[in-house]
């Protein structure tokens, strides 16, 4: 349990290994690099990581795609690649502790969500693949009598997954239980400020029993080892997800080289639209409340415009702000903390750059609005809530990706809608309402890839996550992310 351990001790303890994992084996990058691995608690570096660069990552696609092109994983049975993957996933379990501590002191979230549900639901994604491998069919097709037409789906070969450093390694999983279920190779680059647990995945998947090659992780800055990964002409897809910006930046890279497919996971601005027939005013507002700042708000489907019928909104703000000290920002180490550090100076800038922005476009702060604990050296943002937004402000555009909530005043059902839609992102959004109707019609009416009725927080590996409009072009999660690594395949045959 997180309480009884001693995670300062233990993060003293901590012998970092940042070489890359190729071909099964630890190896430096090529020219010797490294950069230097800051945690955001506290500023200080956790050790040195290899400079994934062109040649690293030529060397892991390589290793990739031998492996994949010799059938060591392809060519198992899917009952096979199932044992493999259920050890994998076990072994995730038994590191949850380290794994838990890496993540922590590598992006800041609170020790006790890296354990309670980081690593947890890790594990249940690899483990949820692994089981539905063997149970998924392939069709044939109602053809005439004189042919047999077999829809059959393959492993695409090689994939390239570039990830973000919010949930480093569920975001890693979303990727590696599919694609590594259907038989392809993978080769991971983690983002530079969060690559400890992608580093320690790849080793334990080789424990498990995956075989050399097929899961290589090359650590590195996106420029560099991240474009060669999406430029590499034997990469047959990228698995991608980060910001919109970067996610622009993969369909020209797969222009400019082998038209590989490329499934975009990109960022939001979710809207949650709470009507004034829903009673339970204090519900709406804690969930809010809640959903918001997990994670210090660094979370793609953050609820960060929050749109209120305006007979309840000065209730409602005054619930959201009374809630908002709860989640003040302290020691990620602590077990009691629910709110820890940004990742970086440069995220703390950002934020407080927003923030500034919100009060100079008038918006009035209910809550927070400050930096706090600098004098830990770490990087942390009080919960803020922003009243009086409008819809059109720079805060209620942009993805801020920090503890800071937009609340915008609504007078009527096609008003709420109309501006939940304005936006050029489609992630998810969360309508309140007691009338049925009005809540399936609204749902309904909602551009968005995942929509929550009186409720925010549901999530199952078993259902599609992804994003409408720039928001994205894939689905993680569910059985759907089969198609994003597998080709379908025609094989007609004569029957005379
Ligand atoms: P980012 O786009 O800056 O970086 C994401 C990854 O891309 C990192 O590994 C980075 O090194 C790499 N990268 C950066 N520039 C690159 C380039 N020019 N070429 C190749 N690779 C490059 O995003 P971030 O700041 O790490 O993550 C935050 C973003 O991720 C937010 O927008 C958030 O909404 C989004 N996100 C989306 C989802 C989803 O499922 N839709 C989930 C989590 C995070």
């Amino acid at each position: 349990m997180a309480e009884t351990i001693d995670w300062h001790a233990r993060a003293k303890a901590l012998r970092i290994d940042g070489r890359c994992v190729i071909d099964g084996e630890r190896r430096a990058a090529l020219s010797g690099e490294t950069f230097d691995c800051l945690s955001p608690i506290d500023g200080r570096s956790l050790g040195a990581v290899a400079r994934g660069r062109e040649a690293d990552v030529d060397a892991a696609v390589r290793a990739a795609r031998a492996a994949f092109d010799d059938g060591r994983w392809a060519d198992k049975a899917p009952a096979q690649r199932k044992r493999v993957l259920q050890k994998f996933a076990d072994k995730i379990l038994a590191a949850k502790d380290e794994l838990a501590l890496l993540e922590t002191l590598d992006m800041g979230k609170p020790i006790q969500y890296a354990l309670s549900v980081d690593v947890p639901s890790t594990a249940r994604c690899i483990q949820w693949y692994a089981e539905a491998v063997d149970k998924v069919y392939d069709e044939i097709a109602p053809t005439p009598r004189s042919g047999l037409a077999l829809i059959t789906r393959e492993p695409m070969g090689v994939i390239g997954a570039i990830v973000p450093w919010n949930y480093p390694m569920i975001m890693a999983a979303w990727k590696l239980g599919p694609a590594l279920a259907a038989g392809n190779s993978v080769v991971l680059k983690p983002s530079e400020k969060s690559p400890l647990t992608a580093l320690r995945l790849a080793e334990l998947a080789v424990e498990a029993g995956l075989p050399p090659g097929v899961f290589n992780v090359v650590p590195g800055y996106g420029q560099e080892a991240g474009e060669a990964l999406a430029l590499h002409m034997q990469v047959d897809a990228i698995g991608f997800t980060g910001s919109t910006r970067t996610g622009r930046r993969m369909y020209e890279y797969a222009g400019r080289s082998n038209l590989k497919r490329v499934y975009n996971e990109l960022g939001g601005k979710s809207a949650f639209v709470v009507f004034d027939d829903f009673a339970d005013v204090e519900r709406a507002a804690k969930t809010v409340a809640g959903s918001m700042f997990f994670n210090q708000g660094e979370s793609c489907n953050a609820p960060s415009r929050v749109f209120v019928h305006e007979r309840i909104a000065e209730a409602f703000v005054a619930i959201v702000a009374a809630e908002a000290p709860a989640y003040a920002p302290a020691d990620p180490l602590d077990a009691k903390t629910v709110m820890g550090a940004l990742v970086d100076d440069t995220q703390l800038k950002t934020v407080m750059g927003y923030i500034d922005a919100g009060a100079s476009e008038g918006a009035r702060i209910a809550a927070g609005g400050k930096r706090a604990l600098s004098e830990t050296g770490g990087y942390y943002v009080e919960p803020t809530v922003f009243d009086g937004v409008a819809n059109t402000m720079k805060i209620a555009r942009e993805e801020i990706f920090g503890p800071v909530m937009s609340v915008i005043r609504f007078s009527d059902e096609a008003e709420a809608v109309k501006m939940a839609n304005d936006s050029s992102y489609g992630l998810q959004a969360s309508v309140w309402s007691d009338n049925i109707n009005r809540a399936h019609r609204v749902a309904r009416r909602l551009r968005a890839g995942t929509v929550h009725v009186n409720q925010y927080d549901e999530d199952d590996i078993t259902v599609p996550f992804g994003g409408y409009k720039q928001s994205g072009n894939g689905r993680d999660k569910s059985l759907h992310a089969f198609d994003k690594y597998t080709e379908l395949k025609t094989t007609w045959i004569r029957i005379d």
